[in-house]
This record gives C-alpha cells, sequence and structure tokens, in this order.
C-alpha cells in the first residue's frame, strides 16, 4: 500500500512544486516552522508566488501550517522529499561508478530525472551497488523501503 501512494504523489507534483518542497526541507532543519518570506527569498520569487506554491502544496498535503509561523512538511512531503533526494544520489552514484562521467555530469543529469525516476530502478541501481550509503558528494543516501532496509532484517 505504501507503494502505491508513493507513486500517486510524484505524478500530481511539479518540478517546481518539489523544488519548494526540497527548500522548505533544508529552511527547516530543527526548526518548527519556516515562514512564506523566507521561502520566497529562498526560491528567488516574489512572496506572492511563493505563498500560492505555498498554499497548492498544502492543498496536496504535503505541507502542515501553524498560524503566524508558517509552514513545515506533512509526512507524506517528508516522504516525497526523501524519495527524491534518494533518486538522486543512487542514480549519480551509479552513473559515476560504471559509465565514466564525470560527478558534475551525473549531478546535473540525476537533477533533471531524479523525479522520474520509477522505484524498480532505482532499487535495482542500488542494490547491484551493495546499498551504498554515501553519494560521491560523500551526502548519505536515504534508505530504500524494500530495499537496503529490507536487507538489515
Ligand atoms: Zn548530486
Ligand atoms: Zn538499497
Amino acid at each position: 500500500m505504501p507503494k502505491f501512494r508513493e507513486r500517486n504523489i510524484s505524478r500530481t507534483l511539479t518540478v517546481k512544486e518539489v523544488e519548494y518542497l526540497k527548500t522548505i526541507f533544508r529552511l527547516s532543519s530543527g526548526r518548527k516552522a519556516v515562514g512564506s518570506l523566507e521561502v520566497a527569498e529562498a526560491m528567488g520569487v516574489s512572496c506572492a508566488t511563493a505563498s500560492e506554491a505555498l498554499k497548492r502544496l498544502y492543498d496536496k498535503g504535503m505541507l502542515e501550517r501553524t498560524p503566524w509561523r508558517g509552514v513545515n512538511l506533512s509526512e507524506a512531503g517528508i516522504r516525497e522529499v526523501d524519495r527524491v533526494i534518494r533518486n538522486h544520489r543512487v542514480f549519480e552514484t551509479y552513473v559515476y561508478r560504471f559509465l565514466s562521467i564525470n560527478l558534475e555530469e551525473a549531478c546535473d543529469c540525476a537533477r533533471r530525472i531524479e523525479l522520474y525516476l520509477p522505484k524498480e530502478v532505482v532499487d535495482s541501481m542500488c542494490n547491484i551497488m551493495g546499498h551504498p550509503e554515501k553519494c560521491p558528494h560523500n551526502e548519505c543516501i536515504p534508505r530504500g523501503e524494500g530495499c537496503c532496509l529490507k536487507r538489515q532484517q
């Protein structure tokens, strides 16, 4: 069941919207809420544009709102960011390791397709590489449900 929900979510979000989620994720580390002005500044858009995007993401269940303080990621929002980060890092690690493509290019390519990679493909890449914990940038690769996690049990 969670698998199905995960796929559903990814189909309903645009590249821009996921960009917002990642920004909120970054801004909110260790904090309860992020103000829309802050999000607007980080995204380089006007406050009105940011507010509209935040409202859309709230309507899609990706955000939680705290009155007078701002927004934070909902559980579904966190799951989506996690999925996209995992896709990015598994893909770039694979491309870098096996296809002799330099890291900068691998990262750039990953950024363009990170939203659309099917779970089966990412898990398969992860499996072939022996479930690496870090990408070549030395960032942690989120564990995959039924992939790295299943293995540890
Ligand atoms: Zn990267
Ligand atoms: Zn894995």
